[in-house]
């Protein structure tokens, strides 16, 4: 066999395959409203780009130190101080090609063949194949909306055994956009420091908070959780910078160490250019941040009141992040020109051909009777999404 065990465990992230499934249709002409990615569909901040262009006319394109240049260390010390009151050095922290990478180098850090790691569901899709790549078993705590898609500290402690490594929390979460508060958070990690269980947290979504939502982190709660969790955060979602690839990790010492020996011998470092922009993205003015966490708070008021008034579908209304995450489990086992329709992902599949929408279905996030909306699309593209949407349902 010419392929590894390995590869053949894992299966290709779901969001990018539907992702790349409408761009190909719209490629061929034809007209599909997307709530599939999760991007920003805003460009990213004129002086963040003007920086970077400049880092290029001056010749900045060589490579850079491996985990990343002294000054973006700086600068990410500095958010961590200033929005989330928390003391790093530039020994806990790291730089990477997003999140995405962030999280693959920490994995490859801190699994053997058989840990298991604790991942509430609905995840994000990336989560367990990235353990099993690292040889970790992913076991899942299943939430619903009717916990509002929450884990508490007696749901982790049940499935915790004498090979549990670590927790994911990530809050705001993708899939659901829910958020955990303090108290929450104290619960949490009292329960992973009583069993020596490494908490990783999931910050991507920070900036992206509605009603007033102040976010906080479980780092935050004291040294002691501080020094058994890593953070892991970007530039990619706040600053609508997905392409350019920024991510960070700050954690104890001896985890950033071990993770900068595996960036040294896979990616060198991450792009220069792109260490430049990410600096002047955390540096530089943050208007431009408010602006789209405005408009994706009037969107996702917007997504969320219609849904509701759609039969069959019941929406929480979510406080970050920018997706929505309904139950429809009522529009199941329904039938279109006499096929039927029992599964999230038939339904999925009928809007896309029918009503040329695209959404990913719940059990791309292990939960199945939901499908997940970006609504990081521009407010014409949610009405007319919508519009086709409603339709669809109605001649089921
Ligand atoms: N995180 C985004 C999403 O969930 C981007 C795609 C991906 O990396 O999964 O849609």
């Amino acid at each position: 066999m010419l392929l590894s065990k390995r590869v053949q465990a894992v299966k290709p992230s779901p969001t990018l395959a539907i992702d790349s499934k409408a761009k190909s249709l719209k490629a061929q002409g034809i007209d599909i409203i997307s709530f599939g990615t999760g991007e920003p569909d805003f460009d990213t901040p004129q002086n963040i780009k003007n920086f970077a262009i400049d880092a290029i006319n001056k010749g900045f394109t060589k490579y850079c130190p491996v985990a990343g240049t002294v000054e973006l260390k700086e600068a990410v010390i500095n958010k961590l101080k200033l929005d989330n009151n928390l003391n790093y050095t530039k020994e806990e922290i790291i730089i990477s090609c997003g999140g995405k990478h962030s999280l693959y180098n920490l994995f490859q850090t801190i699994f053997d063949d058989g840990d298991e790691v604790i991942i509430p569901a609905p995840y994000w899709v990336s989560y367990p194949d990235m353990a099993i790549l690292a040889g970790a078993k992913p076991v899942f705590i299943n939430t619903s909306d009717k916990n509002h898609f929450k884990v508490t500290a007696s749901d982790i402690q049940k499935v915790i055994t004498p090979k549990t490594k670590a927790f994911i929390l990530n809050s705001p979460s993708n899939p659901t956009g829910n958020t955990y508060t303090e108290q929450d958070l104290k619960e949490i990690a009292n329960v992973c420091l009583k069993n020596k269980v490494l908490i990783i947290s999931d910050e991507m979504y920070e900036k992206l908070v509605y009603d007033n939502f102040k976010f906080y982190s479980i780092a935050q709660i004291s040294e002691e959780v501080k020094k058994n969790t890593v953070v892991v955060n970007g530039v990619s979602k706040a600053f609508a910078m997905t392409g350019w690839r920024i991510g960070y990790t700050a954690g104890p010492a001896e985890i950033i160490k071990a993770m900068t020996k595996i960036q040294s011998q896979s990616t060198s470092c991450p792009t220069s250019i792109s260490l430049k922009a990410a600096t002047e993205a955390l540096n530089g003015p943050k208007e431009a941040l408010e602006v789209m966490r405005k408009e994706f708070e009037k969107r996702r008021n917007y997504i969320v009141e219609r849904l509701n008034k759609i039969k069959g579908i019941t929406c929480l209304k979510p406080e970050g992040a920018f997706y929505v995450f309904p139950n429809i489990s009522g529009l199941l086992n329904k039938s279109y020109n006499g096929k039927m329709i029992n599964t999230d992902t038939e339904f999925v599949e009928y809007l896309l051909d029918n009503a040329r929408i695209a959404v990913v279905p719940g059990s791309a996030f292990g939960a199945s009777g939901y499908m997940r909306l970006s609504y990081a699309t521009s407010m014409e593209n949610i009405v007319e999404g919508l519009n086709r949407l409603e339709k669809a349902i109605e001649i089921l």
